[in-house]
Formats: structure tokens, C-alpha cells, sequence
């Protein structure tokens, strides 16, 4: 193997090695407290002061800290935090986390409520987009706030906008629905309520005879791994079939103390997805997304969607192209493993919901046959059984709905 090659190859191993946080700046923390959620809650790093004592910060990061009064508020776990390597300005896990000054600029685009949800409540914390599915916001806080967050608007408590779920409300309109058979638990991280909380939820959602699938979003795994207790998962099993989406964006994110948590989670029978988001400067990058997805593999976790970032507010500088989305995408399909491989996602601005996004792999289809290409470029050709092939089954486009938008 030639020279540049082989360190390819091995900072291509050394992102996918699981590895333990390191504790070196929390010197005097027990082994007992820092594996302890609540001493990780207790301890959340939310000011400026507490972080400049583990991170010299730049003047564009101190004027973001600055600014988290007023809008999505930062808190950071000391574990999340100790990931960061504080020697590296561009560290792939400090960009996700530490605030910037560019999340005051706003591009003509960017919006509050990107995906459109609080137009599809029907009632307050319950958003009906599909037909047969729903989200449901159980809370407004997380163990560590994404500085991409697609729910900045209400998420964390700062801004002016509030999350007012009608708990019982939103279990009456599942109950009523009959054609809601998927309920998504999501926020804020359901994972942050207290045990008998998340137990009556799941129990009175458990008990919704139509409901037949039940899952969880939650970056818990990731910020805080200490939370996946023995107790909880002994909750969480008696509501099967449930399933958890946890959200990893880095391989650098998935240490031996989350591979642990997950492995909880796995063992008390819920299967495992991952949803990332594709941000400039953490994973806009073919490697560190195949370390990634295949890293989760080795964690038991099935790769599920990559998301282009919504176009939040005061996002801009942590969004990539779409060009570069199907560039990693193109990378693995074919070149890894294809439980690894997720679907590349656009959540149609204005609340038009998730839609592929694919490299062509179709050079041409009429009534007779279609020319396909593979991951190696190479073109092959299908015929179409006789009389059948196109038009079949192709959608018809609503070219006018757009006189209806609503933003
Ligand atoms: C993402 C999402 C879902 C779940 O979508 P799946 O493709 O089934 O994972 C449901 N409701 C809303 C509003 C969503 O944004």
C-alpha cells in the first residue's frame, strides 16, 4: 500500500475504535457520580463561566454563549463536553454544541418552524402530518441542546414560543383516530422524564388498542448514556413492540460508555435506528460517514435517515449542499454493508414531510425495458413484462397546492 494511503486507512480505524470519554478535565469526580445521570444533570455546563473553565473559547463562540438567554439555550452534559478535544478549533463535536455568533444570521430562507408542524396540530404537543402516524412532543428539554435544533423554536424554555402539550388531550385524539397505528415520542428527549412519567405514557398509549407500533427519539444514548438505567429498560420492555431512533452524527460520538447504554437498550429488546443530521464541518465528509455507519452497525444499530439540515434559523453556517449529501450516499450504496446504508432525507420546507433523495441510478425506463447503473458505473438493462412498464404507477404532480402555502 502506498504511504498516503495506509494513514487514510487508519484514521479511517482510529475513528471507528470505541473508546472511553476522558475525565481528565473533572479530576476530583467519582467514578460513582460521574456515572450517575443525575450528577451529569446537576453539573450541565450552561454558562459561560462554567465552559471557559474547560474550553478557551473563540470571540465568534463567547458572543454565541452570550446570546443563549434569549433563544434556544445551551446546556452541555460534563460527559458530551469531555468528548471535545479542546485543542482542536474545528473539533467535529464542539461544532454541534458550543453556540456561535452566525446563529444571529439569518438567510432569506430560514424559518422558525421549518418542517411546518405547528400548522399540523391538532392539538397542542401532537403533530399529525402522516396518515397513519404521529408525533408527540412529551417535553420541551434535553440533556444537551443541538445548535441546529429543527424545534429551536420552542425547545429548551429560552425563546418566546412554548411547547404546551394537552396530555390528555393528545391521548384522547390518538384513542378517537383509529387510523393512528405508529405513535412517535419525541420533544425535547422523552428519555428526560422521570420513570413513572414514561411508564403512564406508554401505558395509556399501550392500551389504545389501534396502536400498534410505538417508538422513541432520543439523543439520550449520546449526551447522556448514564440515563439508560437497568430500570428504565425494565419500563421500557413491557410495552413492546417498541422502537427507539437515536440521533449520532460523528463517529467520535459513539464511545464504550453509549455502545454500554445501547447495548441495554438492544438486550431489553428494542431495535435500534440512527438518525443523522448532514452539517458542514462534523460530517460532510464520505469518510466519517462510513466510519459512522458502520460503527453503529458494530454498536447494533441500523443506520435509518440521513437528514439535510432543516432551515432552521440562524443555521446557515452549519449547512451543507445537497450536492455533497449525494455524494456520501453515492460512497455507500454498494461500497458497505446495506444495513448500513440509511436514506438521505429532505424534510420539504413548509411542512411537506420527509422525501428521498437519491443518486440516479435510472439512465432510462419506456414500456419495454429500463437501463440501470451500479455503484461501479456500469450499465445494465430490465425488460418490462409485455404490455406493462411505464406510466404504471406513476404519481400525478399537484401543481397547484402551492397557491394554498401558508408561510
Ligand atoms: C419524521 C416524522 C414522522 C416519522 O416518519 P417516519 O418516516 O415514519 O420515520 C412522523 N411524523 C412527523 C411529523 C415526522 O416529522
Amino acid at each position: 500500500m502506498i504511504n498516503g494511503s495506509s494513514d487514510t486507512e487508519s484514521a479511517f480505524l482510529e475513528l471507528k475504535r470505541f473508546q472511553s470519554a476522558p475525565r481528565n478535565q473533572w479530576p476530583g469526580v467519582t467514578d460513582e457520580d460521574w456515572s450517575d445521570y443525575r450528577w451529569q444533570l446537576r453539573n450541565n455546563i450552561r454558562t459561560l463561566a462554567q465552559l471557559e473553565k474547560h474550553l478557551t473559547l473563540s470571540p465568534e463562540e463567547k458572543q454565541g454563549v452570550l446570546l443563549t438567554e434569549t433563544k434556544l439555550a445551551m446546556a452541555i452534559t460534563p460527559y458530551y463536553l469531555s468528548l471535545i478535544d479542546p485543542a482542536d478549533a474545528h473539533d467535529p463535536i464542539r461544532r454541534q454544541i458550543i453556540p456561535r455568533i452566525e446563529e444571529t444570521h439569518e438567510d432569506e430562507m430560514d424559518m422558525d418552524d421549518p418542517c411546518g408542524e405547528d400548522s399540523h396540530m391538532p392539538v397542542s404537543g401532537l403533530v399529525h402530518r402522516y396518515p397513519d402516524r404521529v408525533l408527540f412532543l412529551v417535553t420541551d428539554r434535553c440533556a444537551s441542546y443541538c445548535r441546529y435544533c429543527t424545534r429551536s423554536r420552542v425547545v429548551s424554555g429560552a425563546g418566546d414560543q412554548h411547547l404546551e402539550t394537552d396530555f390528555d388531550r393528545a391521548i384522547q385524539y390518538i384513542r378517537e383516530h383509529t387510523e393512528i397505528r405508529d405513535v412517535l415520542l419525541s420533544g425535547g428527549d422523552p428519555l428526560l422524564l422521570s420513570d413513572d412519567k414514561l411508564d403512564y405514557i406508554l401505558g395509556e398509549l399501550r392500551s389504545i388498542p389501534h396502536v400498534e407500533f410505538l417508538r422513541i427519539g432520543s439523543r439520550i444514548p449520546i449526551f447522556l448514556p448514564q440515563r439508560i438505567t437497568p430500570e428504565l429498560c425494565s419500563i421500557l420492555r413491557k410495552y413492546h413492540p417498541l422502537w427507539m431512533s437515536i440521533h449520532t452524527n460523528h463517529p467520535r460520538e459513539l464511545t464504550i460508555e453509549s455502545r454500554e447504554a445501547i447495548g441495554r437498550l438492544v438486550d431489553a429488546g428494542i431495535p435500534l435506528g440512527n438518525q443523522s443530521v448532514l452539517l458542514r464541518g462534523v460530517n460532510d465528509d464520505v469518510t466519517v460517514m462510513k466510519a459512522l455507519v458502520q460503527k453503529l452497525l458494530m454498536a447494533r444499530v441500523r443506520p435509518y435517515y440521513i437528514y439535510q439540515c432543516d432551515l432552521i434559523k440562524g443555521s446557515a453556517h452549519l449547512r451543507t449542499s445537497v450536492r455533497k449529501g449525494l455524494e456520501i450516499m453515492e460512497n455507500l450504496r454498494g461500497h458497505t454493508t446495506g444495513y448500513a446504508v440509511p436514506m438521505y432525507v429532505i424534510d420539504a420546507p413548509g411542512g411537506g414531510g420527509k422525501v428521498p433523495i437519491m443518486p440516479d441510478y435510472i439512465i432510462d425506463h419506456d414500456s419495454e425495458r429500463i437501463m440501470i447503473r451500479n455503484f461501479e458505473g456500469k450499465i445494465f438493462e430490465y425488460p418490462e413484462p409485455e404490455g406493462e412498464g411505464i406510466n404504471i404507477g406513476e404519481p400525478e404532480y399537484d401543481l397547484d397546492w402551492q397557491r394554498d402555502r401558508k408561510w
